[in-house]
């Protein structure tokens, strides 16, 4: 039984973590839960799964909390702030700690996590754009695994098993092109918060579904599979593939190209992360190829989104330019959401922003 803490509980990839560990009540056992701020979720959660420790992070809700889940016993420990994160991060005897806590606040918790030597199935991408320099060199003093929890990035993990080192080449990143895919550029300018966020293939949090329509999550991807991996810029491609099914390739130095396959389902890569080594059957829909008929790839189109090429840069200028980036592009979603800006106000602000900074280039950290 793998004891596991989830840090994001009420989002996207927190419901989708909990859905597997009560379909696998055998394997999994969880010793703690954080959220921001979906309180009434959490306390449901509390009462479905007991953990040992919880933390809202949003300190008004603690109140409620404690009201709604009064009644159990034992009582979990019950925490609330960014501290109360971090504790529950950092707490027991958690093997895994799932990271689906969205943007830069899930860098604190992860690197509590790490520090108690506890492996990491990484789903928050700020982990190793905005902290890379710093998680990665922890990492290997504490000595823990890093388990991406992405479909691109466990596709790649899993076909890298049994890779000798020295025999990855290159990494071709899939994308399913996003909201906008078969749009004509000149109709984004007026496109909809409502449009941007109809997901033609994955169901995900709102941030991540409009930085799918920019592509800018695939950016955000490219510069992970550079920290995850330890592969320059140049042999980290991206290819438009919109049935999602391959998850991603490898190429090896021999040419031999490796790919991962199955249905667009964010649980696949989870229990992946939460099993390793392991593989746990299922009873889920298999992959049926004949039913699929046809996989097609593109090139992506570097002038209908220009967030790749920003992403590629800022990975390129190194230092603290992939934080920039990274913040500049969370504001400029949150900006989108509140109906401040355009669409494609979103690369124009992330390209002033990056423009203006001079990337601090501290010890840059040499990828595994
Ligand atoms: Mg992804």
């Amino acid at each position: 039984m793998k004891a596991i803490t989830l840090l994001g509980s009420t989002g996207s990839i927190g419901t989708q973590t909990l859905d597997i560990v009560s379909q696998y009540p055998d394997q999994f056992r969880i010793v703690g839960l954080a959220t921001k701020r979906n309180g009434q979720l959490l306390a449901e959660q509390i009462r479905q799964f007991r953990p040992e420790i919880a933390a809202i992070c949003d300190v008004d809700q603690l109140p409620m909390i404690q009201t709604a889940i009064a009644d159990l016993d034992p009582q979990p420990m019950l925490l609330a702030g960014e501290e109360g994160v971090v504790e529950v991060a950092r707490y027991g005897d958690a093997e895994v700690v799932v990271t689906g806590i969205v943007g830069c606040a899930g860098l604190l918790p992860t690197i509590a996590a790490i520090e108690a030597g506890k492996d990491i199935a990484l789903a928050n991408k700020e982990t190793l754009i905005a902290g890379g320099s710093i998680v990665l060199p922890l990492m290997q003093k504490h000595g823990i695994q890093l388990l991406p929890a992405d479909s691109e990035h466990s596709a790649i993990f899993q076909c890298l098993q049994g890779v000798p080192a020295g025999g990855l080449r290159r990494i071709l990143l899939t994308a399913s092109g996003g909201a906008f895919r078969d749009l004509p550029v000149e109709q984004l300018a007026s496109v909809t918060i409502a449009d941007a966020l109809k997901h033609p293939n994955w169901s995900m949090g709102k941030k991540i579904t409009i930085d799918s329509a920019t592509l800018m999550n695939k950016g955000l991807e490219v510069i992970e599979a550079h920290f995850l991996f330890g592969l320059d810029y140049d042999h980290i491609d991206i290819v438009i593939h919109p049935q999602s099914i391959i998850h991603s390739l490898i190429e090896l130095e021999d040419t031999s190209v490796l790919a991962q396959l199955g249905l667009p389902d964010m649980r696949l890569p989870l229990l992946y992360a939460l099993s390793y080594p392991d593989r746990i059957p299922t009873a889920w829909e298999p992959l049926d190829l004949v039913k699929i008929g046809t996989l097609t790839f593109r090139e992506p189109d570097h002038d209908k989104y220009p967030c790749m090429g920003l992403a590629y840069a800022a990975g390129r200028a190194g230092g603290s330019m992939p934080a920039v980036l990274n913040a500049a592009n969370e504001q400029a979603v949150a900006l989108f959401l509140e109906e401040k800006i355009q669409f494609l106000d979103i690369p124009r602000v992330i390209g002033k922003v990056c423009d203006r900074h001079h990337p601090h280039q501290p010890q840059h950290p040499h990828p595994r």
